[in-house]
Protein backbone atom coordinates (compact mmCIF):
# COMPACT_ATOMS: atom_id res chain seq x y z
CA UNK A 1 0.00 0.00 0.00
CA UNK A 2 1.32 3.62 -0.74
CA UNK A 3 1.69 6.18 2.44
CA UNK A 4 1.07 9.35 1.14
CA UNK A 5 2.99 12.24 2.69
CA UNK A 6 -0.31 13.64 3.47
CA UNK A 7 -4.20 11.97 4.22
CA UNK A 8 -6.87 14.34 4.68
CA UNK A 9 -9.51 11.91 3.58
CA UNK A 10 -8.59 9.62 7.08
CA UNK A 11 -8.72 13.09 9.19
CA UNK A 12 -12.28 13.58 7.83
CA UNK A 13 -13.84 10.12 8.42
CA UNK A 14 -14.68 10.89 11.57
CA UNK A 15 -15.39 13.84 11.16
CA UNK A 16 -18.07 13.53 8.08
CA UNK A 17 -21.53 13.82 10.08
CA UNK A 18 -20.67 16.85 11.80
CA UNK A 19 -18.58 18.77 9.11
CA UNK A 20 -21.99 17.75 6.72
CA UNK A 21 -24.68 19.42 9.02
CA UNK A 22 -22.30 22.60 9.72
CA UNK A 23 -21.93 22.99 6.12
CA UNK A 24 -26.03 22.47 5.97
CA UNK A 25 -26.04 25.83 8.46
CA UNK A 26 -24.26 27.68 6.04
CA UNK A 27 -26.16 26.39 3.12
CA UNK A 28 -28.83 27.48 4.60
CA UNK A 29 -28.33 30.26 6.10
CA UNK A 30 -27.12 31.77 2.15
CA UNK A 31 -24.66 34.09 4.64
CA UNK A 32 -21.63 33.60 3.01
CA UNK A 33 -18.69 36.23 3.73
CA UNK A 34 -17.69 37.20 7.13
CA UNK A 35 -21.14 37.21 9.37
CA UNK A 36 -21.74 35.20 12.55
CA UNK A 37 -19.77 31.84 11.21
CA UNK A 38 -16.70 33.85 11.23
CA UNK A 39 -16.91 35.57 14.25
CA UNK A 40 -17.91 32.77 16.23
CA UNK A 41 -14.50 31.45 15.05
CA UNK A 42 -12.59 34.37 15.98
CA UNK A 43 -13.68 34.22 19.44
CA UNK A 44 -13.01 30.62 19.59
CA UNK A 45 -9.90 30.63 17.67
CA UNK A 46 -8.73 33.64 19.95
CA UNK A 47 -9.46 31.19 22.79
CA UNK A 48 -7.78 28.42 22.04
CA UNK A 49 -4.83 30.64 21.67
CA UNK A 50 -5.63 32.57 24.45
CA UNK A 51 -4.89 36.38 22.42
CA UNK A 52 -7.35 38.97 22.95
CA UNK A 53 -7.62 39.43 19.00
CA UNK A 54 -8.26 37.06 16.14
CA UNK A 55 -8.95 38.65 12.75
CA UNK A 56 -10.16 36.08 10.01
CA UNK A 57 -8.59 36.27 6.23
CA UNK A 58 -8.66 34.67 3.20
CA UNK A 59 -5.23 33.01 3.58
CA UNK A 60 -2.26 33.12 5.42
CA UNK A 61 -0.56 34.60 3.01
CA UNK A 62 -3.05 37.87 2.77
CA UNK A 63 -2.64 37.45 6.62
CA UNK A 64 0.64 37.97 6.41
CA UNK A 65 0.24 41.02 3.60
CA UNK A 66 -3.01 42.60 6.07
CA UNK A 67 -0.74 42.18 9.17
CA UNK A 68 2.36 44.36 7.33
CA UNK A 69 -0.53 46.79 6.26
CA UNK A 70 -1.56 47.54 9.67
CA UNK A 71 2.32 48.02 10.31
CA UNK A 72 2.57 50.69 7.69
CA UNK A 73 5.10 49.05 5.88
CA UNK A 74 6.20 50.57 2.55
CA UNK A 75 8.53 51.49 -0.03
CA UNK A 76 12.11 52.06 1.60
CA UNK A 77 11.43 49.80 4.97
CA UNK A 78 13.44 46.51 5.24
CA UNK A 79 12.22 43.77 7.07
CA UNK A 80 14.29 41.01 8.15
CA UNK A 81 12.97 37.39 7.64
CA UNK A 82 14.72 34.11 7.03
CA UNK A 83 15.59 33.06 3.88
CA UNK A 84 14.30 29.53 4.23
CA UNK A 85 10.84 29.69 4.41
CA UNK A 86 8.03 29.49 2.22
CA UNK A 87 7.73 32.23 -0.37
CA UNK A 88 4.79 34.17 1.24
CA UNK A 89 6.92 35.14 4.13
CA UNK A 90 8.97 37.58 1.71
CA UNK A 91 6.26 37.51 -1.32
CA UNK A 92 4.48 40.01 0.93
CA UNK A 93 6.88 41.83 1.52
CA UNK A 94 8.02 42.76 -1.61
CA UNK A 95 4.27 42.94 -2.38
CA UNK A 96 4.00 46.17 -0.67
CA UNK A 97 7.06 48.20 -2.68
CA UNK A 98 9.26 47.15 1.40
CA UNK A 99 12.53 45.24 1.04
CA UNK A 100 13.01 41.67 2.48
CA UNK A 101 16.25 41.54 3.88
CA UNK A 102 17.34 37.80 3.80
CA UNK A 103 19.09 36.43 6.61
CA UNK A 104 20.52 32.62 7.43
CA UNK A 105 18.89 30.53 9.52
CA UNK A 106 19.98 28.19 12.55
CA UNK A 107 21.43 24.39 11.58
CA UNK A 108 19.42 22.63 14.20
CA UNK A 109 15.83 23.97 13.93
CA UNK A 110 15.87 25.76 11.11
CA UNK A 111 14.73 28.86 12.35
CA UNK A 112 16.00 32.39 11.62
CA UNK A 113 19.41 33.05 13.19
CA UNK A 114 18.72 35.57 16.28
CA UNK A 115 22.33 37.11 15.67
CA UNK A 116 22.15 37.14 11.89
CA UNK A 117 18.77 39.52 12.42
CA UNK A 118 21.61 41.77 14.82
CA UNK A 119 23.87 42.22 12.18
CA UNK A 120 21.24 43.07 9.78
CA UNK A 121 19.62 45.93 11.77
CA UNK A 122 19.72 49.21 10.46
CA UNK A 123 18.07 52.16 10.64
CA UNK A 124 15.44 51.03 7.97
CA UNK A 125 14.44 47.79 9.94
CA UNK A 126 10.89 48.55 9.94
CA UNK A 127 10.05 44.57 10.98
CA UNK A 128 10.98 41.59 11.53
CA UNK A 129 9.27 37.81 10.88
CA UNK A 130 10.32 35.10 12.70
CA UNK A 131 8.60 31.90 10.78
CA UNK A 132 8.04 28.86 13.19
CA UNK A 133 9.00 26.61 10.24
CA UNK A 134 7.67 22.85 10.19
CA UNK A 135 5.62 23.76 13.65
CA UNK A 136 8.66 24.81 15.96
CA UNK A 137 8.45 27.81 18.16
CA UNK A 138 11.26 30.38 16.82
CA UNK A 139 13.50 30.91 20.00
CA UNK A 140 11.41 34.24 20.40
CA UNK A 141 13.06 35.72 23.31
CA UNK A 142 16.79 35.81 21.61
CA UNK A 143 14.62 37.31 18.39
CA UNK A 144 13.17 39.87 20.58
CA UNK A 145 16.50 41.19 21.85
CA UNK A 146 17.63 41.63 18.94
CA UNK A 147 14.62 43.14 17.26
CA UNK A 148 15.06 45.66 20.45
CA UNK A 149 11.93 48.30 19.63
CA UNK A 150 11.21 47.25 16.44
CA UNK A 151 7.87 45.32 15.62
CA UNK A 152 8.36 41.66 15.13
CA UNK A 153 5.42 39.69 13.01
CA UNK A 154 5.40 35.77 14.13
CA UNK A 155 4.62 33.79 10.77
CA UNK A 156 2.85 31.17 12.22
CA UNK A 157 1.27 29.26 9.11
CA UNK A 158 3.00 26.08 9.70
CA UNK A 159 2.70 26.23 13.35
CA UNK A 160 -0.63 26.37 15.19
CA UNK A 161 -0.55 25.03 18.86
CA UNK A 162 3.28 25.55 18.75
CA UNK A 163 4.35 27.12 22.27
CA UNK A 164 7.19 29.38 23.40
CA UNK A 165 7.88 29.30 27.12
CA UNK A 166 4.69 27.48 27.94
CA UNK A 167 2.84 30.27 25.44
CA UNK A 168 1.11 29.83 22.29
CA UNK A 169 3.35 31.25 19.19
CA UNK A 170 1.26 34.08 17.46
CA UNK A 171 0.86 35.91 21.31
CA UNK A 172 4.32 37.15 21.96
CA UNK A 173 5.34 39.64 18.88
CA UNK A 174 2.78 42.42 18.02
CA UNK A 175 0.79 40.19 15.65
CA UNK A 176 0.91 36.48 14.49
CA UNK A 177 -0.61 35.12 10.88
CA UNK A 178 -1.82 31.83 10.50
CA UNK A 179 -2.65 29.73 7.54
CA UNK A 180 -5.42 27.09 7.33
CA UNK A 181 -4.08 25.93 3.98
CA UNK A 182 -5.48 22.57 4.29
CA UNK A 183 -1.90 20.33 4.88
CA UNK A 184 -1.19 23.15 8.20
CA UNK A 185 -1.91 21.77 11.50
CA UNK A 186 -5.67 23.42 11.77
CA UNK A 187 -6.62 23.19 7.96
CA UNK A 188 -9.91 24.28 6.29
CA UNK A 189 -11.60 23.28 3.10
CA UNK A 190 -9.69 25.89 1.04
CA UNK A 191 -7.73 29.25 1.52
CA UNK A 192 -8.36 31.07 4.86
CA UNK A 193 -6.19 32.81 7.50
CA UNK A 194 -5.88 34.67 10.71
CA UNK A 195 -3.76 37.66 12.28
CA UNK A 196 -3.92 37.38 16.06
CA UNK A 197 -2.93 39.97 18.27
CA UNK A 198 -3.34 41.50 21.78
CA UNK A 199 -3.54 45.47 20.37
CA UNK A 200 -7.06 46.79 20.26
CA UNK A 201 -5.89 49.45 17.89
CA UNK A 202 -4.05 47.13 15.67
CA UNK A 203 -7.29 44.46 15.68
CA UNK A 204 -9.33 47.27 14.64
CA UNK A 205 -7.16 48.34 11.80
CA UNK A 206 -6.97 44.85 10.81
CA UNK A 207 -10.66 44.65 10.13
CA UNK A 208 -11.24 48.05 8.21
CA UNK A 209 -7.77 46.63 5.96
CA UNK A 210 -9.69 43.06 5.34
CA UNK A 211 -12.66 45.16 3.83
CA UNK A 212 -11.15 47.86 1.92
CA UNK A 213 -10.07 50.23 4.45
CA UNK A 214 -13.78 50.80 5.36
CA UNK A 215 -13.93 52.20 8.32
CA UNK A 216 -17.82 52.77 7.73
CA UNK A 217 -20.07 52.09 4.52
CA UNK A 218 -17.68 53.62 1.67
CA UNK A 219 -15.73 55.29 3.75
CA UNK A 220 -11.88 55.00 3.55
CA UNK A 221 -9.19 56.10 5.26
CA UNK A 222 -6.81 53.70 3.76
CA UNK A 223 -6.34 51.60 0.82
CA UNK A 224 -6.72 48.21 1.71
CA UNK A 225 -8.18 44.68 -0.03
CA UNK A 226 -10.53 41.98 -0.38
CA UNK A 227 -8.85 39.70 2.32
CA UNK A 228 -12.32 38.31 3.69
CA UNK A 229 -12.32 34.75 5.44
CA UNK A 230 -15.50 33.21 4.30
CA UNK A 231 -18.48 31.69 6.01
CA UNK A 232 -18.41 27.94 4.98
CA UNK A 233 -14.35 28.18 5.96
CA UNK A 234 -15.19 29.04 9.57
CA UNK A 235 -17.71 26.71 9.92
CA UNK A 236 -15.39 24.02 9.19
CA UNK A 237 -12.79 25.83 11.06
CA UNK A 238 -15.28 25.32 14.02
CA UNK A 239 -15.84 21.51 13.83
CA UNK A 240 -12.20 20.90 13.09
CA UNK A 241 -10.71 23.38 16.06
CA UNK A 242 -11.66 21.04 19.26
CA UNK A 243 -9.73 18.19 17.79
CA UNK A 244 -6.89 20.08 16.80
CA UNK A 245 -4.62 19.47 20.22
CA UNK A 246 -5.40 15.70 19.97
CA UNK A 247 -4.37 16.32 16.15
CA UNK A 248 -1.03 18.32 17.37
CA UNK A 249 -0.59 15.32 20.00
CA UNK A 250 -0.42 12.54 17.25
CA UNK A 251 2.09 14.18 15.13
CA UNK A 252 4.40 14.45 18.16
CA UNK A 253 4.00 10.57 18.89
CA UNK A 254 4.58 9.97 15.08
CA UNK A 255 7.73 12.21 15.69
CA UNK A 256 8.98 9.98 18.81
CA UNK A 257 8.19 6.83 16.58
CA UNK A 258 10.23 7.50 14.12
CA UNK A 259 13.23 8.61 16.35
CA UNK A 260 12.78 5.25 18.19
CA UNK A 261 13.02 3.21 14.74
CA UNK A 262 15.72 5.19 13.96
CA UNK A 263 18.01 4.46 16.68
CA UNK A 264 17.04 0.99 16.78
CA UNK A 265 18.71 0.87 12.88
CA UNK A 266 21.48 2.75 13.56
CA UNK A 267 20.46 5.27 11.54
CA UNK A 268 20.31 8.93 13.71
CA UNK A 269 24.31 8.59 13.09
CA UNK A 270 23.66 8.83 9.57
CA UNK A 271 20.54 11.26 9.45
CA UNK A 272 19.91 14.83 10.92
CA UNK A 273 16.63 13.75 12.67
CA UNK A 274 14.36 17.02 14.08
CA UNK A 275 14.52 17.76 17.90
CA UNK A 276 12.39 19.34 20.40
CA UNK A 277 14.05 21.84 22.17
CA UNK A 278 13.43 22.55 25.63
CA UNK A 279 11.63 25.92 26.05
CA UNK A 280 10.30 25.73 22.25
CA UNK A 281 7.23 23.50 21.63
CA UNK A 282 7.14 20.87 18.17
CA UNK A 283 4.42 20.59 16.69
CA UNK A 284 5.89 18.58 13.67
CA UNK A 285 3.44 19.82 10.57
CA UNK A 286 6.46 18.79 8.89
CA UNK A 287 8.87 15.90 10.04
CA UNK A 288 11.95 17.16 8.55
CA UNK A 289 15.63 14.92 8.42
CA UNK A 290 18.50 15.94 6.88
CA UNK A 291 19.54 13.43 4.16
CA UNK A 292 22.86 12.52 2.53
CA UNK A 293 22.78 12.10 -1.21
CA UNK A 294 18.78 13.60 -0.18
CA UNK A 295 17.26 13.29 -4.22
CA UNK A 296 18.38 9.61 -4.58
CA UNK A 297 16.69 9.09 -0.89
CA UNK A 298 13.71 10.39 -2.41
CA UNK A 299 13.53 8.77 -5.88
CA UNK A 300 14.15 5.57 -3.14
CA UNK A 301 11.20 6.39 -1.54
CA UNK A 302 8.81 7.39 -3.94
CA UNK A 303 9.85 4.03 -5.81
CA UNK A 304 8.46 2.33 -2.94
CA UNK A 305 4.94 4.64 -3.05
CA UNK A 306 6.47 6.77 -0.20
CA UNK A 307 5.42 10.16 0.08
CA UNK A 308 7.81 12.59 0.82
CA UNK A 309 8.99 16.14 -0.37
CA UNK A 310 11.40 19.27 -0.10
CA UNK A 311 10.79 22.09 1.77
CA UNK A 312 12.45 23.86 0.38
CA UNK A 313 15.15 23.32 -3.05
CA UNK A 314 15.82 27.23 -3.27
CA UNK A 315 16.27 29.94 -0.85
CA UNK A 316 14.59 32.79 -1.08
CA UNK A 317 17.98 34.78 -1.26
CA UNK A 318 18.23 32.92 -4.32
CA UNK A 319 14.99 33.03 -6.33
CA UNK A 320 15.40 34.74 -9.35
CA UNK A 321 12.38 37.34 -8.73
CA UNK A 322 15.14 39.20 -5.92
CA UNK A 323 18.54 38.68 -8.10
CA UNK A 324 18.37 42.70 -8.42
CA UNK A 325 18.60 42.65 -4.22
CA UNK A 326 21.99 41.37 -5.26
CA UNK A 327 22.41 38.43 -2.81
CA UNK A 328 23.91 35.36 -4.30
CA UNK A 329 25.24 31.72 -3.42
CA UNK A 330 26.96 31.83 0.09
CA UNK A 331 25.37 34.40 1.69
CA UNK A 332 23.15 32.29 3.65
CA UNK A 333 25.27 28.82 3.94
CA UNK A 334 23.53 27.06 6.26
CA UNK A 335 20.21 28.10 4.40
CA UNK A 336 21.96 26.83 1.02
CA UNK A 337 23.16 23.39 2.87
CA UNK A 338 19.43 23.09 4.43
CA UNK A 339 18.07 23.34 0.62
CA UNK A 340 20.15 20.23 -0.25
CA UNK A 341 19.68 18.11 2.55
CA UNK A 342 16.34 17.84 3.99
CA UNK A 343 13.51 15.69 3.47
CA UNK A 344 9.67 15.78 4.57
CA UNK A 345 8.23 12.60 6.20
CA UNK A 346 4.78 11.61 6.78
CA UNK A 347 3.75 13.01 9.60
CA UNK A 348 0.03 13.78 9.84
CA UNK A 349 -1.92 12.52 12.86
CA UNK A 350 -3.69 9.52 11.43
CA UNK A 351 -0.41 7.96 10.24
CA UNK A 352 -0.16 4.23 11.83
CA UNK A 353 2.55 2.37 13.36
CA UNK A 354 3.37 -0.19 10.47
CA UNK A 355 3.21 2.79 8.27
CA UNK A 356 6.42 4.47 10.15
CA UNK A 357 8.06 1.10 10.02
CA UNK A 358 7.74 0.52 6.87
CA UNK A 359 9.31 4.26 6.10
CA UNK A 360 12.54 4.13 8.03
CA UNK A 361 12.31 0.34 6.71
CA UNK A 362 12.93 1.54 3.24
CA UNK A 363 15.20 4.37 4.32
CA UNK A 364 17.57 1.81 6.19
CA UNK A 365 17.55 -0.23 2.89
CA UNK A 366 18.41 2.99 1.29
CA UNK A 367 21.79 3.37 3.16
CA UNK A 368 22.67 -0.10 3.44
CA UNK A 369 22.82 -0.48 -0.22
C1 LIG B 1 1.57 28.17 4.18
C2 LIG B 1 2.47 29.26 4.53
C3 LIG B 1 2.16 30.61 4.27
C4 LIG B 1 1.01 31.04 3.41
O1 LIG B 1 -0.21 30.51 3.69
P1 LIG B 1 -1.33 30.37 2.57
O2 LIG B 1 -2.57 30.12 3.37
O3 LIG B 1 -0.95 29.23 1.69
O4 LIG B 1 -1.43 31.66 1.82
C5 LIG B 1 3.00 31.59 4.77
N1 LIG B 1 4.12 31.28 5.44
C6 LIG B 1 4.47 30.00 5.68
C7 LIG B 1 5.72 29.73 6.45
C8 LIG B 1 3.68 28.95 5.22
O5 LIG B 1 4.05 27.70 5.45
Amino acid sequence: MPIPLLDLKRQYEPLRHDMEKALGEVAASQYFILGPQVEQFEKEAAGWLKVDHAVGVASGTDALLVALMALGIGPGDEVILPSFTFFATAGTVARLGATPVFVDIDPVDFNIDPEAVRARMTEKTRAIIPVHLFGQSVDLAAVFQAAGEVPVLEDCAQAWGADFDGKYVGGHGIMGAFSFFPSKNLGGFGDGGLVTTNDAEIAAALRELRVHGQSGPYLHPRVGGNFRLDAIQAAVLRVKLPHVQGWIQGRRANAMRYVDHFTRKGLEAVLGVPLALSRRGHTFNQFVIRAPRRDELRQHLIDRGIGCAVYYPLPLHLQPCFSDLGYSEGDCPVAEQASREVLALPVFPELTEPEIEEVVGAIAEFYEA
